[in-house]
């Protein structure tokens, strides 16, 4: 019996696995292609620690009497494994995933870039690490400075007034941004109803202005896949709160008329909020505040390497105009009339920020966050960041241009593209998708690029290389996915069951996602 598959259990064939290499190994691993059960089905022993551990099932032999009564009567329903077994268990399954440090991960919209171990190094320091967010904010007074900084950074390559630091994802900066928008038309006694959303927005701009209250009216794109201006001028009026414009947008193009629709709304009384989650094409090239923009979100993870999801919670600042600043979420870090740094919260009587809208969070931000994404921002300086985007934006459009004879790009003759290329499906054999062309990239050892976003294009691929990769590595990335389109424009039928290389073949995506299988069941060989 294989140690660490104590109870033999099978991955069951069936759920996706039916098309492969057909050989059933004893272990249930194929080559270094480990399967790995659930922590609970390997059939633990009750082992515990390092070695072996004590006897869950003999509490008399605690050495203290008084506790006895206290004992549980059972142990509990924790896997019995070895310190060994647990962290092969862990470290088995983190083999299972793709990550950023195994290959590009060319996710359009998203810039899952780099995320550099100078920053990590200094995130785990340990006056940054330790801090507590219940500390008397007296005691921290470098872990505000940072804060200050970094906000002094943003609102610097952005051209706006203030930001608000607490907000902790993009989606919740949008929140967040609209929840001014709303204080500032409530204070002026003029509340509208209303709020402008462009029909390639990500699914999230929608869906905020609909939680924030608003109705929400899409505004069409032109043939160019720009936002239409004159239909936005036609629609707005005095029930319009604001419009949502992404910027570069997500078809991978820069809004060249930003300042006229800014106006326009301007004019009509309403506000810009801009997404700004694809700020990385243009930071230190373009200043959304000269733009007209009223609010917008800067996702840390995103423009500035924090890590995506599991570094825990994430952060999504938001800068604010003029105009909005007074209504900017509590607790906030300013340096009051002394020069001192203060930390204002409602307690506080709210001096400074009398008309805040409230608070979103319950603390003042994401201090890992915030010190990964400073320390990106210092390692580069103002011409780094630069760089940053101008490389970016090379990135961009050479896989653009390197891909265009053979996956159609619906947006290719409107002008060099920003941080990401897009193409459609047209032009794949009857009977391809866009699919096809992802789930070959898995055989190719590549995370696939974003699909079927945005909407406003059939068979979307969204393709966002980033500037860390190499012009080596987009050579490699580029071969693949030409090898693939190839196939799919001559029909070839092994890529229809793609991946044929992956732990799993290609599940029905609508059954794993609504009734996924979590279990392992044993199976007779
Ligand atoms: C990523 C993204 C968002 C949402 O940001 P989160 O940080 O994931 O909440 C919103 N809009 C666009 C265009 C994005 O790419």
């Amino acid at each position: 019996m294989n140690a660490h598959n104590p109870s033999g259990w099978r991955p069951e064939m069936g759920e996706g696995n039916e098309t492969g290499p057909g050989m059933i190994t004893h272990s249930g691993d194929m080559g270094l292609m480990v399967e790995e059960p659930l922590i609970f089905e390997l059939g633990g022993t009750g082992d515990s620690g390092a070695k072996c551990g004590i006897d869950l099932d003999e509490p008399e032999e605690m050495p203290l009497a008084a506790l006895q009564p206290f004992l549980r009567k059972q142990a509990p329903a924790l896997p019995g494994l070895t310190e060994p077994e647990t962290v092969r268990h862990y470290t088995r399954l983190s083999r299972q995933n793709y990550a950023i440090d195994l290959g590009p991960f060319p996710l359009g919209s998203c810039t899952m870039k780099h995320n550099p171990r100078l920053n990590e190094k200094v995130a785990r320091l340990p006056g940054f690490a330790d801090v507590h967010p219940l500390q008397p904010h007296q005691t921290v007074p470098g872990a505000l400075a940072v804060i200050e900084q970094l906000a002094d950074w943003l609102v610097a390559l952005t051209g706006m007034h203030a930001v608000a630091m607490s907000p902790k994802a993009g989606a919740h900066g949008e929140l967040c941004g609209l929840l001014c928008i709303r204080a500032a038309l409530e204070a002026r006694g003029d509340a509208r109803k209303v709020v402008l959303v462009p029909e390639s927005a990500h699914g999230t701009n929608p869906a905020t202005a609909a939680f924030a209250g608003y109705g929400v009216e899409s505004i069409p794109g032109t043939p160019d896949g720009r936002v239409d201006l004159a239909a936005l001028q036609a629609r707005l009026g005095p029930d319009v709160a604001g419009v949502m414009i992404t910027n570069p947008n997500t078809c991978g193009l820069f809004e060249r008329d930003m300042k006229a629709m800014s106006d326009a709304v301007h004019a009509a009384g309403g506000f810009v909020y801009c997404d700004g989650a694809n700020f990385n094409a243009i930071v230190g090239k373009v200043r959304p505040g000269d733009l007209g923009v009223d609010a917008m979100h800067i996702n840390l993870h995103k423009t500035f390497s924090t890590p995506h999801g599991g570094g825990g919670p994430g952060s999504g600042p938001v800068v604010l105009s003029e105009a909005l600043a007074p209504y900017a979420p509590l607790p906030f870090v300013m340096r009051g009339s002394d020069g001192q740094l203060r930390l204002i919260e409602e307690e506080d009587g709210g001096e400074e920020l009398p008309d805040s809208f409230g608070r979103m969070s319950a603390f003042h931000g994401q201090m890992g966050m915030f010190t990964r994404a400073l320390t990106y921002i210092l390692s580069h300086g103002a011409d780094g960041l630069r760089q940053v985007a101008e490389d970016a934006v090379l990135n961009a459009n050479y896989v653009l241009r390197s891909l265009e004879d053979l996956l159609d790009a619906p947006f290719g003759a409107s002008g060099p593209c920003m941080h990401e290329a897009l193409f459609s499906d047209d032009g794949l054999a009857e009977g391809f998708s866009t699919l096809d062309i992802a789930k070959g990239l898995i055989d190719e050892g590549f995370h696939p690029m974003t699909v079927y976003f945005p909407l406003v294009v059939h068979g979307a691929m969204l393709v966002e290389p980033t500037e860390t990769e190499s012009k080596a590595g987009l050579d490699r990335f580029i071969g693949s996915l030409r090898n693939i389109a190839e196939r799919a424009r001559a029909g070839d039928e092994s890529l229809k069951a793609a991946p044929n290389l992956a732990p799993r073949r290609r599940l029905d995506e609508t059954r794993a996602a609504r009734k996924p299988v979590l279990v392992w069941r044993e199976r007779e060989l």
